[in-house]
């Protein structure tokens, strides 16, 4: 009988795992030591916790590698660090970047203000554009950057045509994946050749640690270890095993989050209050049929749009009692933000209704907490 590779929600457990005796933990042990004993006479097995080769960040790459389906995979000390060093390692001066303009804020300044400055050319394009990849595209580009779902607006990029151009032009896909989690999207099983994720996210899931992964290929993962040790972008042993242990309730978290959000989205739709709901799992959303076909579900992340615009937006905040007004995302813990005031607070008013964020504009992060009871937060807050 051949056996069947294992589903993620035991992967995440147990991934990589060796034997175990009697005696043996069964929680992972925090082995939090920087420094280790060093054979004399020889610089093997010299390790360091910046070289990210000490016990708990190796225990918790092999996982994640595993839970991806790539060859290899790193942990780094935030999404923003695994950005930077995934892109370090693909790009030199003179190299051209192909980037979706629909992208987290910080990864847009990083593109845009920190690699220019090194010489890399960096293309945003609109993903919903047909044919703007292709278009885009010149004799030096070594790499196409996306991220999806999107944040804020859950608009979901179809990965298959992307890899087909990539494929072709033999240039590398690199995927952020955050919103998504591994559990309801894999972009390797899509042809993606880079994962980045800010494991701050959903990854850990408790708001309590910072920590970022890529995966992709053995002699990839070993270009952006390079680039982690010298810029020093290793996590901490304590933020690492956060990781590991977050990583264990990974797809009952994820799948209770997947179900929430259904449910308020659905909700939401039938609020008159409320003029717009975005949320891939709606079939009246534009990308709900690349949602079906590509994610396993349709994520925890999802935002709406209140009738009486900016200041029922803020009488509305003010009123909820569950949910938190916080930024970031994917935790247990139910979340509202205003994109006015994070992610798009660079936009005039007119710049952000055009880019599909209006005043008025609410992204939630829904938790773990129950159904009913968020539902009848929203509720008292939109009376
Ligand atoms: C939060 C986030 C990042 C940055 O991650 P940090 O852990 O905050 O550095 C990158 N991409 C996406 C999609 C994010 O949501």
């Amino acid at each position: 009988m051949t056996r069947k590779k294992p589903a993620i929600a035991t992967t995440a457990i147990h991934g990589g795992e060796g034997i175990r005796y009697p005696g043996d933990p069964v929680a992972p042990p925090l082995v939090q030591s920087v420094n280790f004993v060093q054979e004399i006479g020889t610089e093997a097995g010299l390790m360091y916790n910046r070289y990210g080769n000490t016990p708990t960040l190796q225990r918790v790459q092999k996982r994640m590698a595993l839970i991806e389906g790539a060859e290899a995979a790193l942990v780094l000390a935030s999404g923003m660090g695994a950005t930077a060093c995934a892109m370090l390692a693909l790009l030199r001066p003179g190299d051209h970047l192909v980037a979706s303009g629909h992208i987290y804020g910080g990864s847009k300044r990083l593109l845009e203000e920190e690699f220019t400055r090194f010489g890399i050319a960096v293309t945003l394009v609109d993903p919903f554009e047909p044919r703007v990849w292709r278009k885009a595209l010149r004799r030096e580009t070594r790499a196409l950057f996306v991220e999806t779902p999107v944040n804020p607006t859950c608009r979901v990029i179809d990965l298959r045509p992307i890899s087909y151009l990539t494929k072709e032009s033999g240039i590398a896909l690199v995927v952020d994946s955050t919103f998504a989690s591994p559990v309801n999207l894999r972009p390797i099983e899509h042809g993606a050749d880079v994962v980045i994720h800010s494991g701050t996210k959903f990854l850990n899931g408790h708001h309590d640690a910072m920590c970022g992964v890529v995966a992709g290929t053995e002699p990839y993962i070993q270009e952006v270890l390079q680039k982690m040790v010298l810029w020093g972008q290793a996590p901490d042993p304590f933020a690492a095993w956060l990781l590991e242990r977050g990583l264990k309730t990974l797809e009952v978290r994820v799948r209770r989050q997947n179900d929430n959000a259904m449910r308020i989205a659905a909700w939401c739709a039938g609020r008159k209050e409320i003029s717009k709901v975005h949320y891939p799992g709606l079939t009246s959303h534009p990308d709900y049929e690349v949602a079906r076909g590509m994610l396993d579900g349709y994520g925890g992340m999802l935002a709406i749009e209140l009738e009486g615009g900016a200041r029922a937006a803020e009488r509305f905040l003010r009123r909820l009692k569950l949910f938190i007004h916080a930024a970031s995302l994917g935790g247990v813990d139910s979340l509202v933000s205003e994109p006015r005031y994070t992610s798009h607070a660079r936009l005039s008013a007119e710049e952000r209704a055009r880019a599909g964020v209006p005043d008025g504009f609410i992204r939630m992060s829904i938790g773990i907490e129950d159904a009913d009871d968020l539902v009848a937060d929203l509720e008292q807050a939109l009376k």
